[in-house]
């Protein structure tokens, strides 16, 4: 047993010495009681936890007691699982949310080091959408990025996930993946954005959004270049964002051999906005 305070923990010396474990079962119950009344999830199930393996180990014990300790247990873990899990998300569009996003990244870029493997990152903010709300009103408007987040997720890769970065902003993660999926990946989910029925939420609505895709290639295609942060690699989509917006919205900017570029159907476009990003290849 763990982290009881020590005259808990001298109890527990007595009582076991005495061979009387129903005691501190029922020490362990109460405390899980009073833990979880105040949401330690964790601790409360550790304390649950403890009270099972003493049971378990006591024969003596009444035989329901270890079932009704074994479905508290159950449920301590689906409740906590579940709030873990909600603070995470988003509760407007239920995509991930910025720590969640803050976290991944941290684990993708040092896996990334490791494993050598390409990470992309897309992040995707809506066009006018100022005026997508002065329009049709606010509430609509939350509608509108809870739909754009459900088409973002659509078809991801295994290992890819939709974040919201903040406001009208979200992030596409894509892990292990190669330059040219990552831009197919980024290409199709605007499309699908574009191609959506929008006339069906409010007639005359029109949706779009534009991309700034930043690709981090496996280090051993690129061993000279410096390791980035998740810091850096969001500022250079955030530059590519800028790309995109300048060269005409609804469309993915991302960098290829030095130059900004389009993908798609955007591609043809006569002005395509360079923009530089200090350090950037
Ligand atoms: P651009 O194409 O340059 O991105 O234009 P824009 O109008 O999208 O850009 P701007 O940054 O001016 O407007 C973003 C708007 O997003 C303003 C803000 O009210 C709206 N917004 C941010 N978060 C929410 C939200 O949760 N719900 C709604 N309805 N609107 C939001
Ligand atoms: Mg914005
Ligand atoms: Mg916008």
């Amino acid at each position: 047993m763990t982290a009881l305070r020590p005259e808990i923990a001298e109890t527990e010396q007595a009582d076991a010495g005495a061979g009387q474990g129903a005691g501190l079962v029922g020490l362990h119950e109460s405390i899980a009681t009073l833990l979880a009344s105040r949401g330690q999830w964790r601790q409360a199930y550790q304390h649950l936890r403890s009270a099972l393996d003493l049971v378990q180990a006591d024969q003596v014990e009444e035989p329901h007691v270890p079932e009704q300790l074994r479905r508290e247990v159950d449920r301590l873990r689906r409740e906590h699982a579940e709030a873990r899990e909600q603070s995470l998300r988003d509760s407007l569009t239920d995509s991930y949310n910025r720590r969640y996003l803050d976290q991944q990244l941290m684990d993708l870029l040092a896996e990334h080091g490791a494993c050598r493997h390409g990470l992309a990152i897309a992040l995707i903010d809506l066009d006018w959408f100022k005026q997508v709300n002065d329009t049709f009103g606010h509430l609509l408007g939350d509608r509108v990025l809870q739909r754009v987040v459900e088409l973002l997720q659509q078809g991801l890769p295994e290992g890819a996930f939709c974040a919201r970065y903040g406001g009208e902003e979200f992030v596409l993660v894509l892990p292990r993946v190669d330059a040219v999926s990552a831009v197919a990946v980024a290409e199709a989910a605007r499309e699908r954005v574009e191609r959506h029925p929008w006339d069906e939420i409010a007639p005359g609505l029109r949706v779009t959004v534009s991309a700034g895709l930043a690709y981090e290639p496996p280090a051993d295609e690129a061993p000279q270049r410096p390791a980035v942060s998740a810091e850096q690699q969001l500022l250079r989509a955030d530059s590519l964002l800028y790309s995109a917006k300048q060269s005409g919205r609804n469309a993915v900017a991302y960098r290829s051999d030095g130059r900004v570029r389009l993908a798609g159907a955007a591609s043809g476009r006569r002005a395509i906005t360079q923009t530089r990003v200090l350090g950037y290849y």
